[in-house]
């Protein structure tokens, strides 16, 4: 696109002011584009782009022609070779006419492709280095403990007489804007709806927003589900979930769940949470059970989910935490056994701000009734302890793709936006639990199950195909619509204690052992306790991550910085050599040096950054910096399939366009920058995507 001498000016100013570290203030009215004038050419918003560009932004590139409207649709994980036999055997119409008219290719992914990577580079069109996000958890490495690698939240903070004296918040880690921030500075209007890992909220001054993973639930935590059983023997937290046991006399039993946190109390004291009566009343022979919340009584039969239903969760007298959350019957028979969700923000008085503008999400409560607002939007961790049924779990993933469908194709309607980009994780949470019956050689593969359930991906892919189909009959000829997914999938059928394996090989030592070929940590030595500092050299915490215990910036470091590089050269060649004692299969396709991660956050990057073959990923245990005593296991989990520690270059996920593009390669980080040229607005050059028309 040629850029205009006007435009060329301004942009050289605007240059110069930034350089010169001058803030410039933009009065003005919306954008240049009429918001009616779908498909048509328009001049270029030229003021504003350097009226409302970022502070410390790099130089902006040009700006050109604003050729029509943008949609972007993402489908976190879905696999491109299940794509290729579904559009073969013409189960995907809508994807099919796209391919034949427009584009489709293989999407490379970040490194490593998971999603809190993949999705941070598609937002801010850079590389991992660049944006830091690299894995769901990493290491503070002063004391070789936990962290989420993404954000974390924090309660709210209360003053002696209990009013609010900070509201509850997130703090993302995320370097670098949003590609639709970029384009609402320069006055385009943009609907981010239920983009992972964009939360909190981008300020946008045109345009909405609404956050999906990555926002918590009223406790803090990814998702916190409750199962009320009789089989319970006594109250316990599992990961992701209480149990609570129920206890009936004359067919009712009481419980209390621990819901919003009250900071003026400890942690882990029993106040330490707001706690609020329960009763279940159950009437075995009708397989029903009601449950009396303190806000009304529903009745449930047994495998029906209840409609959404409000809490109060009193703080202290000036503060209320407000949430919602449903139920599942799983059984109201001989025994009862019900699912309770987690207690997620209301849209109307959420927790943390969850919507751009902040009326938002109370403006879509009013429109479609009460809503799912948790980020982790299906319950993968009841399924896999079994609080929550397979078709509990896929009916709630059908019905949640379609609202989303829904909320797009609405906003699409309004006809208001320049840009919408929206995004679903329902492929990805079904590939993750149900990949072990579509895998035969999967440890928890059936036939049986592979009848009920071999599909259950695909079927995903069919409501993908037909919510695509709907959005391609909303546009105008000249619209640009690209549709991803952030990464492909791979089976999960064993994993590496990756811990372990460095401990075999010398290169960490666990504490009073001293025979490396026997050493291990025990059950309760998680997150990287147990080992001995002054003697270890390297570790693993997280998805697919390997530290260098370096001097200088890990708190007991032995490893000079000069030292590093050959130690970490050292570990890679011994990991690649290394294959499945039992099969003789390599576990590894790569493993990268940290020189594949450039930029801000660079000094963050892992030293090895593991990218496993199919089958393999690193165990649970490696996850969360235990050295277990075997170095491979058998990952009989429900949790089957993977993809976050693959190699990237065996997991790229899916690119399809209405328009033909300039490359077969085409990269996550691409999609924002071809959607800024495309509506013609300036790029900030430190962007490192290029644009695929
Ligand atoms: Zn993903």
């Amino acid at each position: 696109m040629q850029p205009n001498p006007k435009m060329l000016l301004l942009t050289l100013v605007l240059m110069l002011l930034l350089a010169l570290g001058l803030a410039v203030v933009f009065f003005g009215s919306g954008g240049a584009q009429s918001a009616n004038a779908i498909g048509a050419p328009t001049e270029s918003p030229a003021a504003q782009v350097a009226a409302n560009a970022p502070k410390q932004a790099a130089p902006i590139a040009p700006a050109g022609v604003k050729k029509g409207r943008v949609v972007i649709l993402g489908f976190d994980g879905v696999e491109p070779t299940i794509v290729d036999t579904m559009l073969d055997a013409g189960e995907l119409p809508n994807l099919a006419k796209l391919r034949d008219t427009g584009s489709y290719a293989r999407l490379t992914s970040a490194i490593p492709p998971q999603s809190p990577s993949a999705w941070s580079s598609f937002a801010t069109c850079k590389n991992t280095g660049a944006h830091g996000i690299y894995d769901f958890i990493t290491r503070d490495p002063s004391r070789y403990g936990p962290r989420k690698g993404f954000g974390s939240s924090e309660h709210a903070k209360l003053g002696p007489d209990g009013a609010v004296t900070e509201p509850a918040k997130f703090v993302s880690l995320r370097k670098g804007d949003s590609f639709w921030k970029i384009a609402d500075q320069q006055g385009l209007k943009c609907a981010a709806l239920l983009v992972p890992f964009a939360f909190p909220a981008e300020d946008l001054a045109q345009g909405c927003m609404l956050c999906g993973l990555g926002v918590t639930d009223i406790r803090g935590t990814d998702s916190t589900y409750f199962s009320f059983s009789e089989s319970h023997a006594a109250p316990e937290n599992v990961a992701g979930g209480i149990l609570l046991p129920l206890s009936f006399t004359d067919n009712v039993a009481s419980v209390t769940i621990p819901g919003a946190r009250n900071p003026l109390k400890p942690y882990g004291s029993p106040e330490g949470f707001v706690q609020v009566p329960l009763e279940f009343t159950v009437d075995r022979g009708a397989k029903k059970v009601s449950i009396k919340t303190p806000a009304e009584t529903l009745e449930l039969a047994e495998n029906e989910w209840s409609k959404w239903i409000e809490w109060s969760f009193e703080v202290s007298p000036k503060f209320t935490v407000k949430a919602i959350s449903r139920f599942y019957a799983m059984e109201a028979g001989d025994q009862v056994n019900v699912y309770m969700a987690c207690l997620q923000f209301h849209p109307k008085a959420p927790y943390i701000r969850l919507s751009t503008p902040e009326t938002y999400s109370s403006e879509l409560m009013d429109k479609y009734g009460l809503f799912k607002t948790i980020g982790w939007s299906f319950d993968t961790h009841a399924v896999r302890k079994d609080a929550l049924s397979d078709d509990a779990f896929l009916e709630d993933v059908a019905n949640s793709m379609t609202w989303n469908e829904r909320l797009t194709v609405d906003e699409m309607d309004r006809n208001v936006h320049d840009m919408v980009i929206a995004a679903w994780t329902g492929p990805d949470r079904v590939s993750h639990m149900f990949w072990r019956f579509r895998d035969q050689k999967h440890p928890l593969y059936t036939e049986a199950g592979a009848k009920q359930y071999g599909r259950a991906v695909e079927n995903t892919y069919k409501a993908m195909d037909g919510t695509v189909g709907k959005v391609m009959a909303k546009l105008a000829p000249d619209d640009l619509l690209m549709i991803l997914s952030d990464h492909g999938f791979k089976s999960f059928r064993k994993g590496l204690n990756v811990n372990t394996w460095l401990v075999r090989n010398g290169f960490l030592n666990v504490v009073g052992q001293t025979d490396p070929a026997t050493a291990y940590t025990t059950k309760d030595q998680s997150f990287l306790s147990g080992f001995d500092w002054t003697k270890s050299r390297a570790y693993s915490l997280g998805l697919g991550s390997i530290f260098i215990n370096m001097k200088g910036r890990e708190g007991q470091g032995i490893v000079s910085a000069e030292d590093a590089d050959a130690l970490a050269g050292e570990i890679r060649q011994k990991l690649l050599a290394f294959t499945d004692p039992e099969t003789g299969e390599k576990l590894f396709d790569a493993i990268y040096t940290k020189e594949v991660f450039t930029g801000a956050a660079s000094a963050d990057a892992p030293d090895l950054q593991l990218g496993y073959a199919d089958g393999f990923q690193s165990s649970k245990a490696t996850v969360s910096g235990s050295a277990p005593e075997a170095l491979l296991e058998i990952n009989d989990d429900k949790w089957s399939g993977e993809h976050g520690s693959s190699d990237v270059a065996n997991t790229p996920g899916i690119f399809f366009s209405n328009k033909k593009i300039n490359t077969e390669k085409p990269g996550i980080i691409d999609l924002g920058v071809t959607a800024l040229h495309y509506l013609g607005a300036a790029v900030p050059t430190d962007l490192e995507g290029k644009p695929l028309l």
